[in-house]
């Protein structure tokens, strides 16, 4: 159920209703809009139908909510959510008026050679870096991370480089480990519906990156968002990065209308990814700009000094001097549709 409040509705008259609904066993989640207040309830809604919410001084409406989702919901909330991310007097803002340009290679392979692609990717232009340390390989002979030394290594390149760090957690018994290094979780897309893992991470207090899984519908990437926003955690940030269909062209197939219906649907930020989108690096920076067009918040790329002797997605990560040329294009973009980088 959702509160809709007067505009001169008063703070006493705010708690007061607060402090009801608690007393109902009512959670209330109050959302502070330029020119109204919000409280969403989160609790029976058959028991919410009997109460006389429009009673109580200050309240111009209720409505029910009739989305499954309702924290992720724009009902709960009007205003698009800026998440911020690393620590330090300067966080990155994801949600904002910038756009967020994550770069790096899909994996950390080894220690120069990741800090010598950090510095790449700073120089670049990018204002966060990636890179996997437990990587979600489809076959268990491939490259399966460097694990613990791989968070070290994101944790020194983040120190070099001052970019905040985005790194994959799998296993919920990884969560304290990996949240000691990282700035934002990454939920893969092989995990998206794993609720134990969506549960651990909702309980910290980092910033989430919760990638589609590749044969989910919107409605149930929202529903997965909804189990970490649940947990407490406000931070949450939505990534596309392709779905399964019938084309087999490219490695998945990029749904940008996602971004679009997300923004219909949702306040949470979005990310699009548009390397594991397609799979072939040729055709990551018109995918990546065509993101940028539709309005999404951030972008990640895999980016690799030398693509060839990559351990995972080489053929799909570009250049660093691509990159470059991709930044530069999506700045100009950005600016066409009241943006920056
Ligand atoms: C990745 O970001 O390297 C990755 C494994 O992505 P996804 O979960 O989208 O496949
Ligand atoms: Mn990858």
């Amino acid at each position: 159920m959702i509160i809709i409040l007067r505009a001169d509705a008063t703070p006493q008259q705010v708690q007061h209703i607060l402090e009801t609904v608690v007393e109902w066993g009512v959670q209330p989640h109050v959302s502070r809009g330029v020119e109204r207040t919000i409280i969403g309830l989160i609790g029976p809604e058959d028991i919410l139908r009997t109460k006389p919410l429009e009673a109580f001084p200050g309240v111009e409406r209720v409505m029910p909510v009739l989305k499954p989702y309702k924290r992720a919901s724009l009902d709960f909330r009007r205003e698009p959510s800026v998440i911020r991310i690393g620590a330090g007097p300067h966080p990155v803002e994801l949600g904002g008026q910038r756009i967020v340009m994550m770069a790096g290679p899909c994996s950390v392979e080894s220690r120069d050679g990741f800090l010598a692609a950090a510095d790449a990717v700073r120089d670049a232009g990018a204002t966060m870096l990636r890179g996997g340390a437990f990587k979600p390989r489809s076959s268990p002979y491939s490259f399966q991370g460097m694990g613990e030394e791989g968070l070290l290594i994101l944790a020194e390149a983040r120190e070099r480089t001052g970019l905040p760090v985005v790194t994959e957690v799998m296993d919920t018994k990884e969560v304290d480990l990996v949240g000691r290094y990282a700035d934002m979780l990454q939920i893969g897309a092989r995990n998206m519906q794993n609720y134990a893992l969506l549960r651990e991470v909702g309980r910290t207090h980092l910033p989430v990156l919760l990638k589609r899984g590749m044969s989910a519908t919107v409605k149930e990437w929202l529903m997965a968002a909804e189990y970490v926003l649940n947990e407490g955690n406000e931070s949450v940030a939505l990534c596309e990065r392709g779905i399964r269909t019938f084309e087999t062209y490219t490695r998945n197939t990029l749904d940008l209308s996602a971004v679009a219906a997300l923004r219909r649907e949702t306040h949470l930020p979005v990310v699009v990814d548009p390397s594991h989108g397609t799979g072939i690096a040729e055709m990551v920076p018109s995918m990546a700009r065509a993101a940028v067009a539709a309005g999404a918040d951030g972008i990640m790329v895999e980016v690799h000094p030398c693509p060839e002797k990559a351990l995972s997605d080489g053929e799909q990560s570009i250049v660093p001097a691509a990159f470059q040329a991709l930044v530069e294009e999506c700045r100009a973009l950005a600016g066409a549709i009241g943006r920056g980088l």
